[in-house]
């Protein structure tokens, strides 16, 4: 998500203040740092990094902060760094160009409303691209800074959301990845009267734009997966078969206490059922992803085990795992300090976690040999010992083909042939 802000802020700048890109601090007019405030930790390094830039740039350019930490923090910014010329929250992207001509400008309101906000295209195309289809998140998960960052969830028009995807197919853009806190929840409100439509539907209408070969989205909520969704998934050629599910925790306690609103129970039933429409459609292979917390306050030896014993059963793909980390304005955060699970166990239970996962990855990618995946090529590399090219396979697996420079773009059909710690190696076919 930050990502794609920052997209949006660089086209703003580009096309309407005709800003050009730098990778160099010391020759910049304008240094931006894009925030996150999910974890305590980033937001600490904020003040140094603000420093260190102050201390580097030229004479005159100007220093601002955006993202979720703006959003948070606010005025508060200013006050403790002086250097810093505006602060933009998470919510404010399209108001850009408006603070930087206003000295010491602070917009933070997560109550904006830029949904419909046609933002300025940018120039780097390239053949994929983000694309956001709902701004902030109605959830209250007890651990979650995001919603009062990012404020209440509203979907983007799908009129828009298919002009952008025409546009970016006809610049030859062929994946596309949907984001949105909580994708599967798309059409729930909008800011104006707008025709219903649901996540499912609006999957449909992007896959039958020409050009568009691929489909991911980032991040569904495990609760939303109802069967139509899942089914489309299964059905669907354009969606690629990889999905991310954040479980957060094995143990329905500790669900119940993140307030998640689901648990273990019904997230594996919803994996199964994954599996069986996956199934009837002949499809055998998909890639699942998650995110998990370990040590949340009064998570004992036996919930640490359920979340274990869920990742054995599932083999994740793709998994981000982190210890809890109190956020301000979360219910979670005013949870009595007794109550918090020792830093050292937390630690050694995150490495159990990532331990595992590594083998189970490790295992899976043996038994890919042999098979045979499309591959969408995105790059091409050279290390002066050896080139390849380099693209995922529709379950989100890293393949390079060595020896080989393929056309950007293409789609391959290649046959996996070896595996070295998480890469696949491939022959065209
Ligand atoms: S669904 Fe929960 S974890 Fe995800 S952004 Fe919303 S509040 Fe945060």
């Amino acid at each position: 998500m930050n990502e794609r802000d920052s997209q949006h802020l660089l086209a703003e700048l580009q096309e309407k203040e005709r800003y050009t890109l730098t990778s160099n601090p010391k020759e910049a007019d304008l240094i931006l740092i894009n925030t996150c405030s999910v974890r305590e930790k980033p937001e600490r390094k904020l003040f140094s990094e603000i420093g260190q830039f102050a201390r580097e740039k030229k004479q005159g350019a100007k220093i601002g902060i955006c993202g979720c930490t703006a959003s948070h923090l606010g005025e508060e910014i200013i006050k403790k760094s002086p250097d810093v010329d505006f602060v933009l929250g998470a919510r404010n992207t399209s108001k850009i160009t408006q603070v930087l001509h206003t000295p010491k400008a602070v917009e933070v309101d997560i109550n904006y409303d830029d949904s419909s906000y046609v933002f300025a295209s940018g120039q780097t195309m390239g053949i994929k691209a983000l694309l956001n289809i709902s701004i902030g998140c109605d959830k209250k998960c007890s651990y979650c800074i995001v919603p009062f960052t990012r404020g209440q969830e509203i979907s983007i028009p799908q009129d828009l959301l298919l002009n952008e995807a025409r546009k970016l197919a006809q610049n030859g853009v062929k994946e596309l990845l949907l984001l949105g806190q909580n994708v599967n929840n798309y059409g729930v409100r909008f800011s104006a009267p707008h025709p219903k439509v649901n996540f499912t539907q609006l999957l449909r209408s992007l896959s039958q734009i020409d050009g568009i070969e691929r489909l991911r989205f980032t991040s569904p909520h495990p609760l939303h997966m109802n069967d139509a969704f899942l089914e489309e998934f299964a059905n669907n050629p354009k969606i690629c078969k990889s999905i991310h599910m954040p479980l957060q925790s094995g143990s329905s306690k500790v669900l119940k206490a993140m307030k998640r609103g689901y648990s273990k129970e019904w997230y594996l039933q919803r994996i199964e059922k994954l599996h069986f429409f996956l199934q009837k459609a002949g499809i055998s292979d998909v890639g699942i992803g998650t995110d998990i917390i370990v040590g949340f306050p009064e998570e004992s030896d036996e919930d640490f085990e359920e979340t274990l014993d869920v990742v054995k059963q599932i083999g994740f793909d793709t998994l981000y795992s982190f210890i809890y980390s109190p956020r301000p304005h979360t219910s979670a955060y005013n949870i009595d300090n007794s109550k918090l699970v020792d830093s050292k166990v937390a630690k050694e239970r995150l490495e159990r976690l990532q331990t595992l996962h590594r083998s189970q990855l490790s295992m899976r990618s043996k038994n890919e040999i042999g098979k045979i995946m499309e591959v969408l090529i995105e790059n091409f590399r050279d290390d002066g010992k050896e080139s390849w090219s380099e693209g995922r396979s529709g379950t989100n697996r890293l393949i390079k083909i060595l020896g080989h420079k393929r056309k950007i773009g293409e789609i391959l059909k290649v046959r996996i042939t070896d595996t070295q710690g998480g890469s696949l190696f491939g022959e065209v076919l």
